[in-house]
């Protein structure tokens, strides 16, 4: 066998397996060989047939024979029967009243039961209604071993439990169990060579890949198991880092424009601000003005919750770069004419013009002409012919025809031009490209951001400095992970004077009392928000072991209920990702014009929604949420100027859930919310990994600041003395197949 061998050819396998195989990305032997279990049974608790007493209470994994129904001899009481087998000896299983469980379960199927075992001559051991549970856990021989072979002796293969896989219909987590056994006990482990530097894994006590892929699949022991995932982990953080770093040194490189900074200037721009600036807005801008003195191009993420300001950062920053000239590299001086310019992007038409409309109000006072590009028309600004209110004079901005702006940008009279993704089109040409700026950077993707920051026209080719913000609230190790190119900076403070929103956890027996609170908030006039963890009375999305599923509040059952019995006298709408986009769009300006007064609704709403009457929004489930997520979805009430309240109903009432949900009523920062969440409840449940295009096992290594700076001081030395990897070429080799599917994906 060899790792690059189709599945097919070495296993025999149905057109539906090969399909399921397929949508579990799974080709080639090796892809099978790095297909990690997604978690291990506990069969620590499990106990073999030969080792049963009397009167015990036990648990058994077994195989299931002679299912058959019947009418017990006496009392004609329905009951079921069986026979389960392990490796040492066989059960009997009765089940009265409950025959219906013996049709639920098929003949040889493997099951796990919990029962109290009773022995007698006649009948042998019998396990009277046992809970039962249908298993996926594999059972092998417990004799049989990869490591007994190994090491010579007879050790149980397992004492500590059994890779689960997650399934796909037509594969199941012991045809992988099975198949990847196979693959370890053949040849072609030998043929694995790590391609990790020896010294990085002796510097961690990492095992090699060798030993790693054996024991991720059959650990011997927890210790095991956890450290072979630790090295997958680790390398999964190394490898981002290493395509980050490499992007970053390319970047860093290049020659970009020095600026002069006065602080004089500065001070006076940001006086003609209607605030004054916070203290992390005047730290944050202080930082960036020092990058913008050196003569690399900056490169940095700007982290801040909506409202903590950050285009108070852009105005500024954009300002210093606008008061410069362009250096000519040829002659080699500062040019005595022209302006450095500035391209800012926004992901949606309507945050482009907010943008637009805030930049007019900060940039009045300069007579520096700002340009807006959407698909929908540009504007200019100033007009030439200025318009009169009350007897004054008031600069506006003009429609404007996108030839004579084009042209305008390419010859440098125009220095600021926000615009949506337009920006990004072949024929807008910059004369002298200072500072790229993304807002929500997130929108959009790798490929549309180095198209602005590369754009080509660049006549002095300078690399322009690139500004990226966003709002999204994740934690520093993921930051760093997923934006190791960039440097950080976070906005944690927000604007004095903003109410904040009364956060309280409601019991359930307090919550007709909230009821109560809300209506008075609706007959004021204002509108609620109802936000449900599920949409139907179906299972969305949840793993289908949540026992506590059924109690769930849906959206649909939900809304129906507070017509009837909470709220008949007000308009009640849904909002769901299952409508259609029309559909929500129609519901979201029905409730932001007031015909709606309460909006029962998913997460759905995090995005992009702002009505200012919503003063209130209740949370059901909220334990559900991640605090970022949370605290989020509170954001929605904030944007008005009444007093606004948050209401969270938890299902789960641990003093754990109770605990975390309170740091919300007191936490400021959507950031450190995310922290805390994350050193909480831990990776899995920070909203959608896979958006970050990290797998479950790489979001293990996020928990552990020490591993994601240990792998990303690691990819930094390598990539800092030998870009190229050339001294560990099966590295170099691996990254780039690893880069290649990155891109492709
Ligand atoms: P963000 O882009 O971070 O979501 P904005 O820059 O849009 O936030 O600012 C949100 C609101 O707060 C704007 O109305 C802005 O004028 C105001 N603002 C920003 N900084 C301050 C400040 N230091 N003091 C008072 N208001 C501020
Ligand atoms: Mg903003």
């Amino acid at each position: 066998m060899k790792l690059t061998d189709k599945i097919e050819t070495q296993f025999r396998i149905s057109l539906v397996q090969k399909k399921a195989l397929k949508k579990l990305g799974l080709e080639t032997v090796n892809d099978l060989l790095h297909y990690f279990p997604s978690r291990y049974t506990d069969v620590s608790q499990i106990r073999q047939i030969n080792t049963l007493s009397q009167g015990e209470t036990a648990t058994i994994l077994g195989t299931i024979s002679k299912l058959k129904t019947s009418k017990s001899f006496k009392s004609k009481t329905p009951m079921g029967k069986a026979t389960l087998t392990d490796l040492t000896g066989s059960v009997n299983i009765v089940w009265f009243h409950q025959p219906y469980l013996a049709k639920m379960i098929k003949e040889g199927s493997t099951v796990c039961v919990t029962g109290k075992v009773s022995t007698s001559k006649s009948y042998g051991i019998t396990l009277t209604n046992p809970e039962i549970s249908k298993s996926n856990v594999v059972p092998v021989d417990l004799a049989e071993s990869l490591f007994a072979k190994n090491n010579g002796k007879n050790e149980p293969a397992s004492q500590f439990g059994y890779a689960v896989y997650s399934e796909s219909k037509g594969i199941s987590s012991k045809w992988i169990y099975h198949a990847i056994r196979k693959i370890l006990k053949s040849d072609c482990l030998e043929s694995i060579k790590d391609y990790l530097p020896r010294e990085i894994l002796d510097r961690y006590n990492l095992p090699s890949l060798r030993t790693s892929l054996i024991w991720i699949h059959i650990p011997k022991k927890r210790d095991h198991a956890d450290v072979a995932r630790k090295r997958f982990a680790f390398e999964e953080i190394f490898f981002i880092q290493l395509a980050r770093q490499k992007e970053r040194q390319e970047y860093q490189a290049q020659d970009s424009y020095k600026l002069k900074i006065s602080k004089k200037d500065i001070k006076d721009f940001i006086s003609y601000f209607p605030f004054k600036p916070t203290k992390a807005q005047t730290e944050v801008t202080q930082t960036i003005l020092n990058d913008l003195g050196l003569d690399k191009p900056m490169s940095r993420l700007l982290e801040g919750d909506v409202g903590s300001g950050k285009t108070f950062v852009a105005a500024t920053i954009a300002y210093t770069i606008i008061k410069n000239r362009p250096f000519d590299t040829i002659k080699k001086k500062q040019q005595k004419f022209g302006n450095l310019q500035v391209a800012y992007m926004a992901p949606t038409e309507v945050l482009a013009t907010q943008l637009y409309e805030s930049f007019i109000k900060y940039f009045e006072h300069t007579g520096i002409s700002i340009a807006l590009i959407k698909g929908s028309g540009c504007r200019k600004f100033p007009s030439k012919s200025a318009s009169w209110q009350n007897g004054k004079q008031i600069k506006t901005w003009t429609p404007i025809a996108k030839n004579q702006l084009l042209k305008w940008i390419a010859n440098g009279e125009i220095p600021i031009v926000i615009g949506t993704h337009a920006l990004i089109s072949k024929s807008i040409n910059f004369k002298d490209l200072g500072l790229v700026i993304i807002d929500e950077q997130h929108r959009f993707g790798t490929n549309q951001r180095m198209k602005l920051i590369k754009k080509e026209s660049n006549r002095l080719k300078k690399a322009p400095h690139y500004l990226s913000m966003t709002a999204t609230p994740i934690p520093r190790t993921l930051a760093l992970t997923i934006y190791g190119d960039l440097d950080l900076s976070v906005l944690d403070e927000m604007p004095p004077g903003r109410k904040k929103v009364i956060t309280e956890i409601v019991s359930e027996k307090k919550r007709l009392e909230a009821y109560e609170k809300v209506r008075k908030e609706l007959e004021e006039g204002k509108q609620l928000y109802v936000v449900c963890p599920k949409i139907g009375e179906e299972e969305i999305g949840l793993s289908a072991d949540e026992n506590t599923l059924s109690s769930l509040r849906s959206v649909v059952s939900e809304a129906k209920r507070l017509k009837k019995e909470v709220f008949p006298n007000y308009k009640i709408e849904i909002m769901h990702s299952r409508m259609n986009k029309k559909k929500k769009e129609e519901v979201m300006k029905d409730f932001a014009e007031k015909k709606i007064n309460i909006l029962v609704s998913t997460s759905v709403i995090e995005v992009g929604v702002n009505v200012p009457n919503a003063t209130v929004i209740i949370i059901e489930g909220a334990e559900r949420f991640g605090l970022a997520q949370l605290h989020q979805l509170r954001g929605r009430v904030i944007r008005s100027t009444y007093q606004s309240y948050c209401y969270l109903f938890a299902n789960s009432k641990t003093a754990k859930t109770v605990d975390r949900l309170k740091a919300l009523t007191k936490a400021t920062s959507g950031f450190k919310l995310a922290e805390l969440d994350l050193s909480l409840r831990g990776s899995g449940l920070l909203s959608g990994n896979k958006q970050w295009g990290i797998t479950d096992l790489g979001m293990e290594a996020i928990k552990n600041i020490k591993m994601v700076e240990a792998a990303r001081k690691e990819a930094t030395d390598l990539i800092k003395k030998d870009i190229e990897l050339k001294r560990f070429p099966l590295l170099a080799e691996t990254f780039k197949t690893k880069e290649i599917e990155s891109h492709f994906e």
